[in-house]
């Protein structure tokens, strides 16, 4: 059975978690309502994209 050679250290076992992370990725901040939307999809707050798109009147 294959056993490791030497015991992990703190700064490398920390180090790969650093890749471990809460938030969800792609959220930017929508140019026209300042909320959180995912990068290259229309905002579903308030229906624009890239500027002054708007997809749906509410
Ligand atoms: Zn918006």
């Amino acid at each position: 059975m294959a056993v490791p050679q030497r015991r992990t250290s703190k700064t490398r076992r920390d180090k790969r978690r650093t890749h471990f992370k809460l938030e969800v990725p792609g959220m930017v901040k929508c140019e026209q309502c300042g909320e959180f939307k995912l990068s290259h999809r229309v905002c579903k707050n308030c229906g624009s994209y890239k500027g002054r798109e708007i997809i749906k009147a509410q």
